[in-house]
């Protein structure tokens, strides 16, 4: 089945960071909200949700994404960025088949996102998943 780039409803890229790499993290931030129309999720300090290393989320219209992912291509300074799609398909194959990895690929807790997937339409799982930076 092939998929039309029209589902994408928006695409989310995950800055992970160590507390060493914070600094970096926190520059890189910056100059993505300066330079692009981007939302800036809240930094979350530890592994939350699927996500198995701190992070914050950057969430991007379509129209935007050969811009911010050219410019996270160069500039990531050795950051690990997930970058997925938002097709209301599912949240576990978003994180997994319909994303790609700037840096290196760190493992994504799918079991999380196929009880998420599981529980759609339920009103914590959405909360959940707000919540927890999917
Ligand atoms: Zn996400």
């Amino acid at each position: 089945m092939t998929i039309p780039v029209d589902q994408v409803n928006e695409y989310h890229a995950h800055v992970y960071f160590e507390p060493h790499t914070r600094p970096v993290a926190e520059q890189l931030r910056e100059q993505l909200g300066e330079r692009f129309e981007v939302r800036l999720g809240r930094w979350k300090e530890g592994p939350v949700g699927p996500h198995t290393r701190a992070m914050y989320q950057v969430a991007f219209e379509p129209e935007h994404f050969d811009r911010v992912v050219r410019w996270l291509m160069l500039n990531r300074q050795g950051l690990d960025v997930l970058v997925h799609a938002e097709t209301g398909l599912g949240h576990a194959g978003d994180h997994t088949t319909r994303a790609l990895w700037l840096g290196n690929p760190l493992p994504i807790k799918v079991e999380y996102l196929q009880q998420i997937d599981r529980d759609y339409g339920l009103p914590e799982a959405i909360d959940q998943a707000v919540n927890n930076g999917c």
